[in-house]
């Protein structure tokens, strides 16, 4: 594996004091000192990895361990529940997703008449998104998007913070995309989760040093988004319901959810 970088300083608080947490293979995952950030200490060369993140994770089956119509009916399931939260505070308007993959979300949420537009890394899925949704979307990095040219009363983060590099750097970036009462929903895994806690380095959901840059828990999630400039940073306390699932798993989510120790963390940030 190629690196970028072997050493770097604290993504969130900029100290250079840290930690081993956990390695796998050449991968280091630290923890800061200063803050208790975990982060991916040495990163990759970025461009050998993405060119198959999207199909290797995606649409991989042994990955999912589902057949892809079970896959897609949950992802289905799980963008309804997001939408009924999006829209308890935006009722219509313009939405902004940020690793829009396939467009799927993006679908769901035009099914509500959101005015929508998509950006994602992988050229396969915006094909995707642009062909079989109709969905305006387009092969962009954030640092492409000019903040002059689009304010959005909605933007979407599912599972892409963990991935970036620079996270406070892009969200400073991100908050100047909104207009001045817009809404950002984000989520990411947790690092705070019982899953994590139980199942450690093997937690497929969290664990991925080779695509995973930073590990949250809500504490640094919430610190993250003060220092880029949100005034109003709130959790979210959503568990979704997924087809399939039986009860007893759905309410010991729920259950968790309540202590902040489900699998993902969801929060919103405004200006
Ligand atoms: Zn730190």
């Amino acid at each position: 594996m190629k690196f970028i970088s072997q050493t770097r300083n604290c993504p969130l608080c900029n100290a250079d004091k840290k930690s081993p947490y956990l390695s796998e293979g050449e991968l280091r995952l630290v923890k800061c000192n200063m803050c208790g950030f975990v982060f991916l200490d040495n990163l990759p060369d970025e461009s050998e990895i993405y060119e198959d993140y999207f199909e290797q994770t995606i649409y991989s089956k042994d990955y999912t361990k589902f057949s892809k119509e079970k896959f897609l009916a949950e992802i289905y399931a799980i963008n309804e529940q997001r939408l009924y939260y999006i829209r308890k505070l935006k009722i219509k308007g313009s939405i902004l997703d940020i690793g829009c993959g396939t467009g799927l979300f993006l679908k769901t949420a035009s099914n509500y008449g959101f005015d929508v537009t998509g950006i994602d890394v992988s050229n396969v899925a915006i094909k995707n998104a642009r062909e079989q949704f109709g969905i305006n979307a387009d092969r962009k990095l954030i640092s492409d998007l000019n903040p002059s040219d689009m304010q959005f009363d909605v933007i979407t983060l599912w599972h892409v913070l963990e991935h970036l590099v620079n996270p406070l750097d892009d969200l400073k970036k991100i908050r100047t995309m909104l207009k001045p009462d817009g809404v950002l929903f984000i989520e990411v895994p947790n690092l705070n989760s019982a899953k994590f806690r139980l199942s450690g380095r093997k937690w497929q959901g969290g664990n991925h040093p080779l695509y995973h840059r930073s590990f949250f828990t809500g504490r640094n999630l919430r610190e993250m988004l003060l220092r880029s400039g949100f005034k109003t940073v709130k959790r979210l306390n959503i568990s979704y319901n997924v087809p399939g699932r039986n009860f007893l798993y759905t309410k010991s989510k729920e259950l968790f959810n309540i202590f902040a120790m489900d699998s993902f963390l969801n929060y919103i940030a405004k200006n």
